[in-house]
């Protein structure tokens, strides 16, 4: 075993990386296997070359096209020689990206008369799993023994076979036999091709095909991963194996010599070289130049692949290491990591710089990887958590059964959503991956990242305490409503309340609280101020007197071309004023479920908006609440923001309740509040906060205003108060709330992300509160601050109807039950 010493460790990254990575300034980009970044020299090299030299589309006779002609020959020779392939034997087709090279060797498969045999180890990338769908048969590998049987096996079958696995995982980075395509071959004869994808392999390790006898027919690869740039992939076909490509059916411009279509349909292939066959259409030209200087500046940077690979591999058993000796303070070990018991951290031939793994708290219990990927975005960690794109090692790894899969899936799992903890068990993982330019520092920082948040010394309390709900004396006072705010643009800028002004408090919610929003003019997503921080800068305000929303920008977002202010009528139909249609029905997607939303025709409202972003959007308008339609769908989603439901009632997964007939459909219950997760009113307490920015300047970071939580209702205990008798979260412990004299609900804690990361004013975004909150408030590794809280309509007498409202000084109380309030 090739044992990994300090030695293999380049030094000179640390000073190189400060030259040619300046985008790393302040970040840990662990996230490699993603894709590797690109140095500064080559961006500059690339360019100087693009500025100086006249390129043509190949294949004409002018000079600017010879040169390009020319230099992608040399450049296609060069990709060879850096994997030793000799071009006698190999030949290079490039592609958009690994999965493209896949699909071209699939395509000719496919079009065999016979169809085909397809076998794929568990380790694929899905990119690999796919292929199944079009092959005659298929067959999971789930372990490596498998595989060595079904290579001494006689063959049966008479249609040609196909079998793809990665050389490395990209999920763990456990790397994989190469010495199985020699076994293939000589055991299972000509009839079975190989095919392997190095994408993940060849980022930090070369891959030598100086044998042809034991090299693959087919290699794939992303040039993206190996370079950081440019965005380009390749196919290396071992000519031996290029008749399979004699099925393919489709040609295009570029690799057909002739093609007849009128009267007669007739078409000579090209047949000089594999990639004049394959390669259709205009080839990806400024790319392949980019890569010759991809190469260039590489080996300049890092010396041979080989080098990057013990770099890699040092730095990798280093992160083993640190993770491995992580523990909290009753001794529980806090990074479970999935590793290949065949595998060794620091031994390239069996491991790449890759590691998988979730934390556990001092308890055991899991820690929600969506908790984990925001904390590490606030202190500009870049890692990757979920299902990594490899189903199955997903499932070996954690133990996860196909009904368990579809179970989940059932319950609203998701690729990319928040529902990473299910039924006790984690549906995905962390991955940290590291590449040619990574150095020691980063994986120290990670380490102590892991070390500062998630290790618990003492035990600490979990949840909220038990104390016995408190009742508040009837004596009021002692409380009071400090501020209201709503949000009529999602996302967007609060408007306060004015003082001595009675609000109106709808079913909804505050009245006109988040009834408009912008949304995507691409994919129709409602925007949020977490991708889109500027939107804090856009401030509307309700002006009941001449019934408008107003919608004003900050002075950083004016200029010449965009109107300062623009006006809506706060009227849901103005048509009845107006002859002019206002909205033009559309699908809009908040917080990921369709809803209907009328979206303004205006030009001037979208320029408006469009401008102010720089994002192209179109504002639009909730449907108005309790509008004849009765089904619960339109009702919660008449202000989709309010309530972020799990649609489970309308999911249909083939075959994932064999008895599904026999169960009675999970409908969602009739009370929108149960069922939600967001509530329509969000409450916070000063006291909380005053609690709250105390531990953030012990800690010397910087006070937060009560804005960054973007609540409706802040509540205050009178400033006559004495010293230490306030009541920091003691909200977490109420059940009911009496304001003025109306009753409202406490639905529970509200779950932070980073976004109360982004000042209000400025749209910077900074580490606090999140840190902080992160340190201070999380349970079962959710962060949280705020209340959640609904109002309780109640029966008034008569003469006194009206609608409830609300004001700022209305007093505050708990309630412990609402009987009490009768009283
Ligand atoms: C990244 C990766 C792929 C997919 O590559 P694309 O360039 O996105 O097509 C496939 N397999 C492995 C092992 C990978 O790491």
């Amino acid at each position: 075993m090739e044992e990994i010493d300090a030695e293999c460790y380049n030094r000179n990254i640390e000073e190189l990386r400060h030259r040619e990575y300046p985008m790393l300034q302040g970040s840990t980009y662990l996230d490699h296997a993603g894709t590797t970044l690109y140095a500064k020299s080559l961006i500059e090299r690339f360019s100087a070359d693009m500025i100086s030299n006249l390129y043509g589309n190949p294949h004409s006779a002018s000079n600017s096209s010879q040169l390009t002609t020319r230099r992608i020959e040399d450049i296609r020779l060069r990709l060879l020689t850096l994997f030793n392939a000799d071009p006698e034997a190999f030949d290079v087709v490039f592609v958009a990206n690994a999965t493209a090279g896949i699909k071209l060797v699939v395509e000719a498969f496919r079009d065999s008369e016979q169809g085909f045999w397809y076998g794929y180890h568990r380790d694929a990338h899905t990119s690999l799993i796919g292929v199944r769908e079009v092959a005659t048969e298929n067959r999971c590998f789930a372990s490596d023994d498998e595989v060595e049987t079904w290579i001494t096996e006689p063959v049966t079958s008479t249609i040609p076979q196909l079998f793809a696995y990665p050389a490395q995982s990209n999920m763990n980075g456990r790397r994989l036999p190469l010495s199985w395509i020699e076994r293939i071959r000589s055991r299972r004869g000509d009839a079975t091709y190989t095919l392997l994808d190095a994408a993940a392999l060849v980022s930090t390790t070369p891959l030598d095909l100086s044998t042809p006898d034991y090299s693959p027919d087919f290699t794939v690869l992303s040039l993206y991963k190996m370079f950081g740039f440019p965005d380009l992939g390749a196919l290396i076909v071992k000519k031996s194996a290029a008749s399979v490509f004699d099925r393919r059916r489709y040609f295009g411009g570029g690799t057909v010599e002739m093609v007849v279509c009128l009267q007669e349909q007739w078409h000579v292939s090209k047949s000089d070289t594999i990639h004049e066959r394959l390669e259709d259409g205009t080839l990806p030209l400024h790319s392949i130049l980019a890569l010759d200087h991809a190469m260039t500046v590489h080996q300049e940077l890092f010396g041979s692949l080989k080098a990057t690979s013990q770099h890699t591999a040092y730095l990798a058993a280093k992160l083993h290491e640190g993770l491995r000796s992580l523990k909290h303070g009753n001794g529980m070990e806090l990074c479970q990591i999935y590793k290949e018991p065949t595998s060794t951290y620091g031994n390239a031939e069996t491991q790449g710089p890759i590691v998988a793994f979730n934390l556990r708290n001092h308890l055991g219990a899991w820690v929600s990887n969506a908790e984990v990927e925001k904390i590490a975005a606030v202190k500009d960690f870049h890692i990757r958590t979920g299902g990594l794109c490899n189903p199955g090692g997903i499932a070996k790894y954690l133990q996860l059964a196909p009904w368990e899969m579809k179970e989940n899936f059932s319950a609203g799992q998701r690729c990319g959503n928040d529902n990473d903890i299910m039924r006790a068990r984690p549906t995905g993982m962390i991955r940290v991956s590291l590449g040619a330019m990574s150095t020691l520092q980063d994986v120290v920082s990670f380490i102590d990242f892991l070390k500062d948040f998630f290790i618990q010394d003492t035990p600490r309390l979990l949840a909220p305490s038990l104390t016995p709900l408190l009742v508040e004396p009837a004596a009021q006072g002692s409380m009071h409503v400090e501020s209201l705010a709503i949000y009529p643009l999602k996302s967007c800028a609060a408007w306060h309340v004015p003082h001595g002004q009675r609000w109106e408090i709808r079913p909804e919610g505050l009245a006109w609280d988040r009834e408009w929003c912008l949304v995507h003019q691409g994919t129709g997503a409602a925007l949020s101020q977490k991708r889109y921080p500027k939107m804090a800068l856009i401030r509307p305000s309700i002006d009941l007197v001449k019934g408008v929303l107003r919608v004003r920008l900050d002075g950083s977002l004016q200029n010449e071309a965009v109107a300062k202010e623009i006006t809506v009528p706060l009227s849901a139909n103005p048509r009845l004023f107006s002859d002019q249609a206002v909205y033009r029905h559309s699908d809009a997607k908040v917080c990921g479920d369709r809803i209907r939303a009328n979206t303004y025709k205006s030009a001037e409202i979208t320029s408006f908006f469009t401008q102010a972003l720089g994002v192209a959007c179109h504002l639009a308008r909730f449907p108005p609440v309790g509008n004849g339609v009765s089904s619960i769908a339109s009702s919660r989603h008449s202000k989709a923001h309010l309530q972020k439901q799990r649609k489970i009632s309308n999911l249909h997964v083939p075959g994932a309740f064999p008895d599904a007939g026999s169960l009675a459909p999970i409908t969602a219950a009739p009370n929108p509040i149960l069922l939600s997760n967001e509530s329509p009113i969000l409450t916070i307490s000063r006291s909380s906060l005053n609690r709250l920015n105390e531990q953030i300047k012990l800690e010397g970071g910087k006070a937060v205003p009560a804005e960054v939580f973007r609540a409706n209702i802040v509540i205050a205990e009178s400033l006559d108060c004495p010293p230490g008798a306030e009541q920091p979260y003691a909200e977490d412990d109420w059940r009911y709330m009496q304001i003025g004299d109306e009753l409202f609900e406490v639905l529970g804690p509200c779950r932070r992300c980073q976004m109360v990361c982004i000042n209000q004013q400025t749209a910077e975004r900074n580490q606090e509160p999140f840190v902080t909150l992160s340190k201070t408030r999380r349970f079962d590794g959710r962060v949280y601050f705020g209340s959640h809280t609904s109002h309780l309509p109640q029966e008034k007498p008569m003469g006194m109807i009206q609608n409830p409202t609300i004001m700022v000084g209305d007093p505050v109380r708990a309630v412990e039950d609402v009987a009490a309030v009768e009283d």
